[in-house]
């Protein structure tokens, strides 16, 4: 059982490009929400810092902090390794502080198989259009074009999984968007049990993505 004074899990997912990290940063900004900071194999872009964005490190590196049990949670994602460590998450859960996670479906599935005794509510974040989608993915990093129609292919499959999250929203406006995933972030520290949103909304906007 979490205690009232130790602090939530936050998880935002969302397929690649929908603008979760913009949300993230925000989030910690205005909320003092910790951010986990995650280790990666995948090498930086050009506007990545080591240690804020990502701990970079190589796949041997990984592999040992795999071996050595250090993951909440950890996996392949686009041929990449990404991991949370279990350390810095649970010392800061347990002074109180609420932590949020950018990770992907699986990561977040891992740590709802825990049983874990701290608090988690996730978001599965989606873009407004398949459109809007495919032009944020293309004005990344110059190299990240050529990748872009990957990912697009990726989207397909990723999106499915928004079944699993507490919450779904769509990041067409940022700020309408975090006012959103605020407001039901400060319902559920209320323990409101029953939270309303507009779920037949999403069913529609899913079946428009996927078409
Ligand atoms: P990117 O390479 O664009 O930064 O991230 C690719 C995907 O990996 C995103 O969906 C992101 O949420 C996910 N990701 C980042 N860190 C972790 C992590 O520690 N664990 C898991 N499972 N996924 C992560």
């Amino acid at each position: 059982m979490s205690s009232q004074n130790d602090g939530i899990i936050v998880i935002l997912s969302s397929p690649s490009g929908a603008g979760k990290t913009t949300l993230v940063n925000l989030l910690s900004k205005k909320k003092n929400f910790n951010i986990s900071v995650s280790h990666t194999t995948r090498k930086p872009r050009s506007n990545e810092i080591n240690g804020k964005d990502y701990f970079f490190v190589n796949k041997a590196v990984f592999e040992d902090l795999i071996k050595n049990n250090k993951f909440l949670e950890y996996a392949k994602v686009f041929n990449n390794f990404y991991g949370t460590s279990k350390k810095p998450v649970i010392d800061l859960l347990s002074l109180g502080k609420n932590v949020i996670f950018d990770i992907d479906w699986q990561g977040t599935r891992q740590i709802k198989s825990q049983n874990i005794q701290y608090k988690i509510i996730t978001f599965f974040v989606l873009p407004p259009s398949k459109q809007v989608l495919f032009e944020r993915l293309s004005n990344r990093d110059m190299k990240d074009k050529l990748i872009a129609s990957e990912r697009m292919k990726d989207f397909y499959k990723d999106v499915k999984h928004w079944i699993d999250y507490d919450f779904v929203v769509i990041n067409d406006d940022l700020n309408e968007c975090y006012n959103e995933i605020s407001q039901l972030i400060d319902l559920f520290l209320n323990n409101k049990k029953q939270i309303n949103y507009n779920k037949k909304k999403i069913s529609d906007h899913i079946k428009k993505l996927v078409n």
